[in-house]
C-alpha cells in the first residue's frame, strides 16, 4: 500500500512538468555521446570561418556532395553544396517531395569573437614589436590578456596570390599574447569599473623582442619580425593592407571534469551547433523534405556584409536552386521551417542573480529551444509563433528527445540576438534551438557532451520529419 501513488501524485504526473537532467533520463547518454564529440573536437580545432569551410568541403565531397551548378535539375537523394567567398557554406540534400512543398532549413554561424589585426598592425615600442588589433564581437577585454594566442588568416599579395597563415597551434610553433599589468602596480587599474580597466588600444599582440643585427636600421625589432614573416610567408609590411589576420586562444579543445562529461574550448559559440547541424545534414537520406543547411559568417558583429546572414547570398542561392523546377523561392520559404541553431547561456550557480530559474537553460537538460531572444521588451527579436513552437515540440517529443526552453537571462538584465531575426524576414517560420554554454564568449567556453549529441539528434529528427506545416 505504501508504494501506491496518491491521487495527488498521479495528478501531479499528469498535469505538471518537472525538468530532469539527461543523466537521470538515460544514464548511458554520456557514453553514447563520447565518440560523436571526438569528431566535434576535431572540427572545433579549426578556428576561423575560413578554416571551417576549408575543413568541411573535402568532408562533404567524400560523403557524395557535389558543387552546386545553376541550371541542374537535382533529384531526390542528390547532395550539393555551395561556398560563398570561402566563409559561408550552403549544403542541400534533396528530398522526395518537390521543393515547392517547402524545405527543412538549419542555420548556424561559424565566426567567433577574436582579435582582428588592424590594416597597419606592426609597430615597435621600447624594444618590442607588436600587432595592433581591433576586437571582433562581444568580449570582456580582460579575459584576452596574458593568455597564449595563435594567429590565423590570409594575406593577399600584389600578384593576386593568397597566403594562408596559421601559427601557434602546433607543439613546436611559437605563441603570441597581449600583456597585462602586474597586480603590484595595478592599484589604480583595479579600482576602475571592469569595462574601463583595460582598453581596446591596449590589446596589442607581442610579436618579438630581438633586434635585427644592423646598427644603421632605426626599428631593429620591427624589422626582425618582418624579415621572419617575409622569409616564412613572402610578405612585406604593405601586404597587411590586403589581409585578414586575427588572434585566437591557442588551446586545443579538451575534456573537462573528472567524468569527462564536458568540453572546454574556443569558439563553441556557435561551432557546437554548426557541427551538430553538419552531422545531421550529412546523415540525411531518403527524407521527405529537402534539407538546407547554412553556415553563416559575421553573426558576432551583427550579420552585416556579404557573408553575413543579412546578405542576399542565401536568397540568391535558393532562387537559383528552385527556379529550375519552376518554383518561386518566396513560395518555398512560406512553406518551410527553419531552425536557427545557436547557443544559449547555461545557468551558472556563481551568478544566479542574472538568471530566472523557470525559463533559463541548464547544462545537461538537452537542446534549448528559445521562443525569442532580443532585449528590453523583446526588442530585435524573432518571436517564434505558438504554431512553430508546437511544430518543433511535436517532432522532439515524438522522437523522445529531451529538450528545454531558454530565455537569455532575466528580463531587462541584458540580452542578445541570433540570426533568427535575419532569416525570418524572408517570411520563413523560424525558431532558435541550440546548446547551453557556460562562460559564453570567453576565450574558452564550456559545453556538456550529452547536450551536443542531443542537439544532433534533435536536428536529425527535424530533418527527417514528414509533418506538413499547417
Ligand atoms: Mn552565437
Ligand atoms: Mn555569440
Amino acid at each position: 500500500m505504501e508504494n501506491e501513488k496518491s491521487k495527488g501524485q498521479i495528478l501531479e504526473e499528469k498535469l505538471l512538468s518537472k525538468p530532469k537532467s539527461l543523466g537521470e533520463i538515460e544514464n548511458t547518454l554520456l557514453e553514447q555521446s563520447r565518440e560523436f564529440c571526438e569528431g566535434y573536437k576535431e572540427f572545433l580545432s579549426h578556428k576561423t570561418e575560413r578554416e571551417i569551410v576549408d575543413y568541411v568541403v573535402p568532408m562533404l565531397e567524400k560523403k557524395g556532395y557535389k558543387e552546386f551548378r545553376h541550371g541542374t535539375e537535382y533529384v531526390a537523394g542528390d547532395k550539393v553544396y555551395m561556398v560563398n567567398r570561402g566563409k559561408t557554406l550552403i549544403m542541400v540534400t534533396v528530398g522526395r517531395r518537390g521543393i515547392s512543398e517547402g524545405a527543412r532549413i538549419g542555420v548556424s554561424h561559424i565566426d567567433s569573437p577574436r582579435l582582428d589585426f588592424k590594416p597597419n598592425p606592426l609597430f615597435e615600442s621600447m624594444g618590442m614589436a607588436y600587432f595592433k588589433t581591433h576586437y571582433y564581437g562581444g568580449i570582456k577585454k580582460y579575459q584576452w590578456f596574458a593568455i597564449p594566442l595563435s594567429l590565423h588568416g590570409v594575406v593577399c599579395l600584389k600578384d593576386g596570390s593568397t597566403v594562408k597563415i596559421s601559427i601557434g597551434e602546433k607543439e613546436d610553433e611559437p605563441r603570441f599574447c597581449v600583456t597585462d599589468l602586474l597586480p603590484h602596480l595595478a592599484q589604480n587599474q583595479m579600482k576602475k569599473p571592469m569595462a574601463e580597466a583595460l582598453e581596446g588600444e591596449q590589446m596589442n599582440i607581442l610579436a618579438g623582442c630581438w633586434t635585427y643585427p644592423d646598427d644603421k636600421v632605426s626599428e631593429k625589432v620591427k624589422l626582425n619580425v618582418m624579415s621572419i614573416m617575409h622569409e616564412k610567408y613572402g610578405i612585406t609590411e604593405s601586404d597587411f593592407l590586403s589581409a585578414e589576420l586575427c588572434a585566437v586562444p591557442s588551446c586545443k579543445p579538451m575534456d573537462l571534469g573528472f567524468d569527462g562529461s564536458m568540453i572546454i574550448g574556443y569558439g563553441q559559440d556557435d561551432r557546437v551547433c554548426a557541427y551538430s547541424n553538419l552531422m545531421a545534414e550529412i546523415d540525411t537520406k531518403d527524407q521527405e523534405y529537402t534539407t538546407i543547411t547554412v553556415f553563416a559568417d559575421k553573426e558576432e558583429t551583427g550579420s552585416d556584409g556579404n557573408t553575413g546572414m543579412r546578405s542576399t547570398f542565401f536568397r540568391d542561392f535558393l532562387e537559383d536552386f528552385v527556379s529550375v523546377y519552376g518554383a518561386e523561392s518566396r513560395h518555398v520559404l512560406q512553406k518551410s521551417v527553419c531552425l536557427s541553431c545557436d547557443v544559449n547561456a547555461a545557468v551558472d550557480p556563481a551568478f544566479p542573480e542574472v538568471f530566472e530559474m523557470n525559463n533559463c537553460s541548464f547544462l545537461n537538460r538537452g537542446p534549448v529551444v528559445s521562443k525569442y531572444t532580443g532585449s528590453r521588451g523583446k526588442y530585435s527579436t524573432n518571436d517564434a509563433s505558438a504554431e512553430t513552437m508546437g511544430f518543433l515540440r511535436r517532432i522532439l517529443d515524438e522522437n523522445k528527445i529531451p529538450w528545454q526552453v531558454g530565455e537569455l537571462g532575466k528580463v531587462d538584465i541584458g540580452g542578445g540576438g541570433t540570426i533568427a531575426s535575419e532569416i525570418s524576414v524572408h517570411n520563413l517560420d523560424t525558431v532558435d534551438m541550440g546548446v547551453p554554454v557556460l562562460s559564453m564568449h570567453a576565450p574558452m567556453e564550456v559545453v556538456s557532451k550529452a547536450d551536443v549529441y542531443m542537439l544532433y539528434k534533435a536536428i536529425s529528427a527535424f530533418y527527417a520529419s514528414a509533418y506538413v506545416k499547417d
